[in-house]
């Protein structure tokens, strides 16, 4: 099992930046809830969440929760502002392992390859205490600018949220090696499909087929 902390940045009196009519908690809520949808599509992983509804949480009960429960990875998920545009993603500055490393080189190249036309501003490193302060590889990753028109407009479309979200679960399914799990076998709807497999001039014949058809499980009659 893939133990995954979803961390949606900001959240009840704190709604992180704002912008061009959007709430940077609101949107970051609402790309972790995708993301954890998307990821029931893949087999042992199990999915936590530092909030999942609009509430205050400090940083650091943050990265409490991901410690107290043994996560193998922690990501969170923020919305930039301050006069830009386009995605970045960080990982602590100070001595990670190389597996954070490699997450992060293969997390980011992945979202930027599901949001199409928007500015890499590159993979970084900073002191977030989200990032400092958890014991497992821990991402943070800035998507667009809220402050910006064009990045608030693409922000604005749940299916760019979408993009943004199916480029997190592509990456940390390469990340961590996750398997889809097999499609759903199709339901019975009641109705019975015949297949003919013969005729013969001599009954004797047919009743073989029938006796060696009844043999391998299947229903067989002679018409
Ligand atoms: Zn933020």
């Amino acid at each position: 099992m893939v133990k995954i902390v979803l961390d949606a940045g900001h959240g009840g009196r704190d709604p992180g930046a704002v912008g061009n009519g959007l709430r940077e908690k609101d949107v970051t809520l609402t790309i972790v809830t995708k993301i954890g949808e998307m990821l029931k599509e893949y087999e042992r992983v199990d999915v936590h969440y530092t909030r999942t509804d609009d509430q205050f949480i400090e940083l650091s009960e943050r990265a409490a929760m991901a410690n107290r429960i043994g996560a193998d990875f922690f990501l969170s998920v923020h919305v930039n502002a301050g006069g830009g545009t386009g995605f970045e993603s960080y990982i602590f500055n100070g001595n990670v392992s190389k597996e954070t490393v490699s997450y992060q080189n293969i997390i980011h190249d992945e979202v930027m390859k599901a949001i199409g036309d928007v500015r890499d501003r590159g993979k970084k490193r900073a002191s977030y205490a989200v990032l400092r302060q958890t014991n497992m590889p821990a991402l943070l990753t800035e998507n667009l600018f809220i402050d910006n028109a064009g990045d608030a407009a693409k922000l604005k479309s749940d299916e760019f949220l979408s993009q943004i979200a199916r480029g997190h679960v592509e990456g940390m399914a390469k990340a961590f090696g996750l398997q889809k799990k097999p499609p759903a076998p199709p339901k019975d709807d009641g109705k019975l499909y015949r297949v003919q497999v013969g005729a013969f001039r001599d009954k004797k014949n047919a009743e073989r087929l029938v006796e060696e058809l009844r043999k391998k499980g299947y229903d067989a009659i002679i018409v």
